[in-house]
């Protein structure tokens, strides 16, 4: 069976996130920081299969640990 992963969604914790901008070097697509700003927004949340990697890389490098991953259906 394989699985299917395009569909999640990424979640920015605003309570958590420091605005270090990290996410945004790993994916702009999917993260953003404005400069007006302190804290990232995420500009799309459903994760296709093309962003997983970069977005896998981003939730490891937040040094807030603020970026979190949730499967289809949970
Ligand atoms: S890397 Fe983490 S702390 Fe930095 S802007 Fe992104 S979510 Fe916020």
């Amino acid at each position: 069976m394989s699985v299917e992963s395009s569909g999640d969604r990424v979640v920015v914790d605003a309570a958590r996130c420091q605005g270090y901008g990290m996410c945004v070097g790993f994916h702009d697509g999917v993260f953003d920081l404005s400069p007006t700003s302190s804290v990232a927004t995420v500009i799309r949340d459903r994760i296709e299969d093309d962003d997983r990697a970069d977005v896998q890389d981003a939730i490891l490098a937040c040094p807030a640990q603020a970026i979190s991953l949730t499967s289809r259906g949970s």
